[in-house]
Formats: structure tokens, sequence, C-alpha cells
């Protein structure tokens, strides 16, 4: 059905639609050119889609007013007593840290338990400090060939990790920590190998053959030693003259997925993924630095200006710390009602003393709210690092740490370091306990993490502003009038076809797309596209959308059909014809308000009547009936994406109508007789798809000075939600 009328107060002008006749959809086409010149994607299934009604308008209108949930109902609390993971990947670590040399040495042991129901008779581990190792590494070729160079390390600027010894244990450690028996050597099997590109100098993946198989439910502990040179940063580990954070550095075991494989990238350009457990770590540094690292520290102790630190982490599936003399430690507790308490611990650089505060309450709100909305946050304690001027190590998630990252003078409007550090612990929810495979879809949490960092930044911190940086980038001034630029070319109707959004489709793995499609993808289109699933469903049943994808995938590893399953279930209604075009395709949307016309109908001209003598004859003119107009209103489809839409149209005497468009065809008519012109016209008013690449053609108003800033005005809102979402995708 084409038109409901809904908010109709005054009388209703009559409607008539035309539309094109076209056959058929395109859709099934455009799936197939894609499939021609990109990587292998897994088949879309993709009928013509069918649009059902939206439903739910009110309430996605009510969310828009408070830019908040309009439902202050708290998400449910799924955790049960007792381990919240598998922890079928525990390490125990103890390490060294010697920060003239960069070197962080020591031992590790693996607890490793097969949870699959197929036996594997090797392990893989990711080694990913030798992404830096070397210039001929997958990473760096693939950096020089997307234009990012890096001529220039200096010597003590490249990194590796070595494994000196590997030893499969005979018999699994009891209560005592200690296992019997010499253990099997199992470093003359190992060997490097690179499943991804086949780069003989790539070292960043180990196998390891075993001597015999790990059946399902078996356990192994398996030991090395290790040595890890840090990097002069490089993808935000390393160190900054005496400044070091550590991530990605120890060896780290690949997940061996359900069906027996191992999923164990080499690192080229994308994340991480990792199996959960019980991390145990002593970290033996300076007794001068201060460390911060995940989890939390259980015990120290001191030994001739040495001091071991020894941090604790149930159910989290990655280990990363820091070191620095110049940290200043901060504590906050925070208790938001009807949530656990969270210890925060901020440690923080002098040069940004004053903003202690600004982190605290970022981490506070992103804590807070993606706890409500989602699901609480399990662990109790949560650490943010600011990170060294200049040591790009900012803005990167970790169990249970962030690093923020701020400027010295950063006014308050520019919502820095809060949207960073709102974006990071929000990764503490999609990452850290949704666990997807960063390497295959890191839509999943970047894109996820986009849309509740917006939302989150649009409830606690909504005054925000344009900030422009004077002799470099020292003195920041803050525009709150201008908004944030747009990204599209102005008023051409055509922008679409140079979207970003026109790369790989998201159902390409993510270390297989092509140029600035990981980024794009990720992120920017992954945020708006959550955005738009909101609007369209409403706050209140996605709010439960994703609380339930949240509860029923926490501590485990979802995928994409996972979410979509989920969507479905919990909205009770299909939404294939929206995933196979955002997910499965790359098509972009764009819908415009095209020619509207009016004219007066109580001026009749022409030969309308019969004379006396039956000759042609002039109407006489409606005298007393008052004006009467006809108007047409037509609305376009520029993009190839399809998505039902609300149209509203405004008459010279207040009666305003909202349409609804199936958004199937390339156009359609709204034609109407009414006592009123028509005055004003607006696709997608209530801004539902965030996913339309080009908003300044949404709106069209009578009075020509006035259609631009009245334009302007309606994509505001909307500008302002895809600049955020394209803002944090300078974050990781
Ligand atoms: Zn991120």
């Amino acid at each position: 059905m084409l038109s409901t009328i809904i908010g109709a107060t005054m009388p209703s002008p009559s409607l008539t639609v035309d539309r094109p006749r076209v056959p058929g959809s395109t859709m099934a086409c455009g799936v197939a050119l894609l499939l021609l010149c990109a990587p292998p994607v897994p088949a879309a299934a993709a009928p013509p889609p069918s649009v059902p009604a939206p439903p739910e308008r009110a309430a996605a209108g009510a969310m828009d007013a408070a830019h908040g949930p309009a439902s202050p109902e708290l998400a449910p609390m799924p955790w049960p007593a007792g381990p919240l993971s598998p922890r079928n990947a525990s390490y125990t670590m103890e390490v060294t840290f010697a920060p003239d040399e960069h070197l962080v040495s020591g031992r590790q042991v693996l607890r490793f338990t097969n949870i699959t129901e197929h036996a594997t008779r090797e392990l893989r581990y990711h080694l990913y400090y030798n992404a830096w190792r070397n210039d001929r590494s997958s990473f760096l070729r693939r950096a020089r060939e997307q234009g990012r160079s890096y001529d220039h390390v200096p010597a003590d600027g490249w990194a590796y990790v070595d494994v000196h010894e590997l030893r499969l244990r005979d018999s699994v450690s009891g209560a005592s920590g200690e296992a019997g028996g010499e253990g099997t050597d199992l470093w003359p099997g190992a060997e490097y190998i690179a499943p991804d590109d086949g780069n003989p100098d790539d070292r960043t993946v180990l196998r390891v053959p075993l001597p015999r198989a790990v059946e399902p439910g078996q356990t192994i502990e398996v030991e090395l030693r290790f040595t890890a040179k840090l990097p002069r940063t490089f993808a935000r580990t390393g160190f900054h003259g005496d400044y070091a954070f550590v991530a990605q550095w120890f060896p780290k075991l690949g997940v061996l997925q359900a069906n027996g494989q191992w999923a164990c990238h080499q690192l080229i350009q994308t994340e991480f993924f990792s199996d959960f457990g019980v991390y145990d770590v002593t970290i033996s540094a300076p007794s001068d630095w201060v460390v911060g690292a995940t989890g939390r520290e259980v015990e120290t102790r001191q030994d001739s200006g040495i001091t071991a630190h020894r941090f604790v982490q149930e159910d989290v599936h990655d280990f990363a710390w820091t070191a620095s003399p110049h940290f200043t430690v901060h504590t906050r507790r925070i208790a938001p009602e009807g949530l656990p308490p969270v210890e925060l611990r901020l440690l923080l650089m002098p040069d940004h003393a004053a903003h202690e505060a600004r982190y605290l309450d970022a981490a506070a709100a992103a804590l807070e709210h993606y706890g409500r909305w989602f699901g609480p946050y399990p662990y109790g304690h949560f650490t943010i690092v600011d990170p060294a001027h200049g040591s790009h190590t900012g803005g990167m998630e970790y169990p249970t740490l962030i690093t923020g990252g701020t400027s010295w003078l950063s006014p308050l409007l520019s919502r820095d370091p809060e949207g960073v550090t709102v974006h990071e612990t929000g990764h503490q929810f999609w990452y850290g306990i949704v666990a997807n495979d960063e390497f295959e879809h890191a839509w999943l949490d970047e894109g996820f993490d986009v849309y509740s960092t917006t939302r989150t930044m649009a409830a606690a911190f909504p005054a925000h502003a344009h900030v422009e940086r004077y002799l470099e980038g020292l003195f920041p001034v803050a525009f709150p009038d201008i908004v944030p630029p747009e990204r599209t070319a102005g008023s051409d109707a055509y922008a679409g076809m140079q979207s970003d959004y026109k790369r790989d489709a998201q159902a390409v793995p993510s270390w297989q797309t092509g140029p600035g499609a990981y980024r794009v993808n990720a992120y920017a289109k992954g945020g708006a596209t959550l955005r738009t699933l909101e609007g369209y469903l409403g706050w209140s049943t996605f709010q439960r959308v994703m609380s339930t994808y949240f509860r029923t995938f926490a501590f485990r590893h979802p995928q994409p059909r996972d979410f979509f399953r989920v969507a479905e279930t919990v909205s009770k209604q299909r939404l294939d014809w929206f995933f196979s075009q955002v997910h499965d395709d790359s098509v972009v949307f764009d819908y415009a308000v095209g020619p509207v016309q009016s004219w007066r109908e109580d001026e009749p001209a022409g030969y309308l009547e019969v004379g006396a003598g039956g000759e042609p004859a002039a109407a006489p003119g409606s005298a007393d009936a008052g004006p009467q107009w006809g108007s047409a209103v037509t609305v376009q489809r520029w993009g190839e994406g399809r998505f039902p839409l609300a149209v509203e149209v405004t008459f010279s005497d207040g009666t305003r109508r909202v349409e609804h468009w199936d958004g199937q065809e390339r156009w359609t008519t709204f034609r109407y007789e009414h006592p009123g012109q028509v005055e004003r016209v607006r696709v997608d008013p209530d801004h539902v798809l965030v996913l339309d690449v080009e908003f300044s053609n949404n709106a069209w108003l009578r009075e020509a000075p006035a259609e631009l800033a009245a334009s302007k005005w309606a994509s505001k809102w909307m500008l302002w939600v895809q600049h955020t979402m394209e803002a944090f995708a300078f974050f990781a």
C-alpha cells in the first residue's frame, strides 16, 4: 500500500499516485556484476526485495527527540555465576621489561582446551610483532601498495618476536601450577606459514605440529620462551621515549573453529581474533616505572630496583600493558543505578593533567550507557591510558584497558578526549565481550561501536562544535555554528555515483577488501547500517535486538548471520531485503525530491462548458469557494538501494501530510487537490535512512532564498550523525 496517512489533523487533501512501470528488479544483475571483479563473496540470497511497511514510526521519532532511549528499561543482566567464557586458551606469563633495549622476554605457558568437535594435530600461533620485522613482511608490503610508506624507520625502530623453546608438557598442571616430565620438544617441526598471501618472508603465523592429536574436550599445555623487541610505535604498539605501550606482543594462539580449521590469519590490514581464557601475567619493570595492564593487579614484589607486577584477568581474549615513569594515577569508583560498580584507573601524562575528569567522565558515560542499553560490563575494573604525546598509540582497545588521546589544549566542545574515550571504552562490549573475528568481519565490532558511540555521545555529550587548529595544531578554536564539512558535493544529485560506499560488499572478508574499503565498511557504513535499522524498527525494538544479540553472543564469536537472525527474531519481521543490500551487495541509497508543482484549480481556463447554442464556452470561475490548488509532488530514487520511506508534504495552509513510499521504483508522484499549494517537501523527514549518501536533495522549499537554508537545516542533523560516524574511523 502506498499511502499510509499519519498525523493528519487538517482536512485531508485528496490523493492520487502515479508511478512508472519498470519490469522486474535490477538487484540480481548488480550482484552478478560485482562477482566478476571482486574477491569471493558468499552467495547473495537476494531476491528482489519485498519491503514490508515500516513499523513503529512513532517510536523512532521519540528517540530522535531525546537522542536517548525512549524506554528507561535496563538491558537484562546476562551474567551467570562462575566462568563467563569457555576459557579454552589461558596464558600464564612471566616477563621482564628492559626499557633501554626495548626488550620484553620471558616464559609463557598456554593451556589450550579443544572445545570443537574435531581433533586437531597442530597449533597455530600469531607472532604479530614480526609484521614489523623488516620491509618484506606482508603488512609493510600492503602498506606500501596503499601509499603508507615506512621508508624512514630508524635502526632501532624494527620489531620482532622470537620463540626460543617450545615444549608440549607431558601432563596438564594441577593446583600447584607445575606439570610433570620433560615434555616434548615441538620446535623442530615448527614452521612459519603464510596462509593468506603465500609470502615466504612473512613470519606472523607459526604452525606447530603436535606429536598426537588433541581430541575434543582434551586440554594440553605448551610452554615456550620468547623475546619481543618493541618497535618504535607501529600500529599503536611499541615505545616512544620512556613510554611503552605493549600490545600484540606475545605468541598468541589462533582460534580453532567449530569446523576444525584454524582461524589464524597473517597480520596484513586488519585487527585481531583470539579465544577467551584466563590471563595471569607478571611483568617485571624498573620500580620507578608505573605499569598498567589488562586485568587487576593482584600482587607486587620489589627486588633491587625492579618491581614485579602480577595482573590476573578471567574471561578475556587478549592482554596489553603499558609502562612509563611519567604516568600519574587517578582512580574513581562508579556505581550507576542498576549496574555493577566499576573501579576506573586513569594513567595520565602530566601535560594532560587538566583532562583527568574528562577522561573519567567519558569512560563512565560509555560503561553506563552501553551497560543500560546492551548489558552490564562484567569485569568490575577498567584502565584508561593517556598515551604519550606523539607516540601514535592512542585510540585503541584491549580487554579492560584502552588508550585514549587528547591534546594539550582541547576545547570542551571539541569532545576530545571524550569521543575517543567513549569509543574505545565501548569496544569492551563490541570486541571485548562479543568477540567477532576482526580479520573477517571488522564491522561487527567497529560498525557496532561507531553506532553505539554516536548514540552515547548524543546522549552524554550533546554539545559539540567544529574545531579548527592553528599554529601547527597548537591552538584550537571552536566554531559551534559550523556544521561539520559535508562529505558529498553539495547539491549534486548524482553524488551517489562517487560514494565511498561503492567499495567491496560488506560480506567480503575484511582482510581481502580492496583499497579504502576496510575503513569505510568497518566504520562509517557499519555504523550507518545499524543507525538506519534503529530508525526503521524504532529504538525500543532495536534496543531489544542489540541487548539480545549481546546476551546471546557474549563471550562467543558471532558471525554476521547471527546478528541478522537475532534482528529478525526479535523484531518478528523479515529483514533479508535490507541485509542483502547492505551486507551482500554494495548498493548506495539516494532518495531525492523531484519536480514539485502547484496550480490554481479554481480559475479554469479554456472551453470547459457548452454554450446555449451548443458552442464551446469558458467555464465560470468559482467565486465563493475560496482558492483550490492542484499539486503534483514527485520523489525519486537515484541510488540502486531500495528502502521504504516517509515523504512529508506541507501545504501553505499549514496542512501536513506524511505519505509512505515503498521506494521500489525510480520515482513516484503524489497528486493533491487542496485549499493551499505545496510549500515544503521532505523525503525521510524522520532521518531514518542514514545510509542515504546525499541529503541536500532530500528537501524542497517553495521560497527559493529560503530553500537553501531549509534544506541545509533539514540535513544538518543527519550530516552530523554521518560525520560523527566518519570521525570515529580515525580511531580503532
Ligand atoms: Zn573502534
